[in-house]
């Protein structure tokens, strides 16, 4: 399949080449007529042009045949086991456009779908930042959905403890929500040498690079509006 879109990209700049000489003569004959409709020196052009032209299409016709015979070779060589390759996306019942979340760049993804699950993730051709090409990082997104290692649970260390427990989401979101008021209410500065700042320095926000762009911007708003300035996050668009 490699080896066809290899020869049928050779074919398609011969062709590419062929042509454009043509056009070029074909323009300079046409020019040379017009000019001079009666010159010997244009006729002259002319015939020579038509030369070219004929040892062109020579030419032309010759590429053709190797073309063929380079294809016929690549298929004999073939193995039964590479005829029947096949792509690893061919069952999926679901292709989602994504964005890969890892860094800056965000490159564009195609993520496969099968029975509800994440069956593979692959570069996006019509994404206009990386047109299909993922790095090895990008190239890797699905061990970060289907790793077993994936934490999926909140997980709590209590201070001074010295293991890990599960904690509800709701209670760990409650935890966090209270802390945020009373940090804020703790640290809240109203003014500093006489100019007003309305601000606290107690809280501030690192997001990850796995927080999308929306994520990012209610995190922005949130924490703006809580009077925190200190917000930062890991490169993502
Ligand atoms: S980690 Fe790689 S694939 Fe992902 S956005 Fe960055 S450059 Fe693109």
């Amino acid at each position: 399949m490699l080896g066809s879109a290899k020869t049928s990209g050779r074919r398609g700049a011969w062709s590419f080449l062929a042509i454009g000489l043509l056009t070029v003569l074909l323009v300079q004959v046409a020019g040379g007529a017009l000019a001079e409709p009666r010159n010997p020196d244009g006729q002259q052009l002319e015939l020579r042009a038509r030369s070219l032209m004929a040892k062109l299409q020579e030419q032309y016709d010759a590429m053709e045949r190797l073309t063929e015979q380079i294809n016929e070779i690549g298929r004999a060589a073939q193995s039964p086991r590479s005829a029947a390759t096949a792509p690893r996306t061919r069952h999926a019942d679901q292709v989602v456009a994504s964005v890969c979340p890892y860094c800056a760049v965000g490159c564009g993804q195609k993520v496969y779908v099968s029975g509800g699950k994440v069956t593979q993730i692959e570069g996006d051709d019509a994404s206009p930042i990386s047109r299909g090409r993922l790095c090895p990082k990008g190239s890797a997104s699905k061990q970060l959905v289907t790793s077993p290692g994936r934490v999926t649970r909140v997980r709590y260390r209590r201070p001074y403890a010295t293991e890990w427990e599960d904690l509800p989401l709701d209670r760990a979101m409650d935890m966090i929500a209270d802390r945020v008021i009373a940090t804020r209410a703790e640290t809240w500065q109203e003014r500093q040498d006489g100019r007003p700042t309305r601000r606290t320095m107690g809280i501030a926000s690192l997001g990850g690079a796995t927080i999308d762009n929306e994520e990012n911007y209610l995190i922005k708003k949130l924490f703006t509006a809580l009077g925190a300035i200190q917000i930062e996050n890991q490169a993502r668009i």
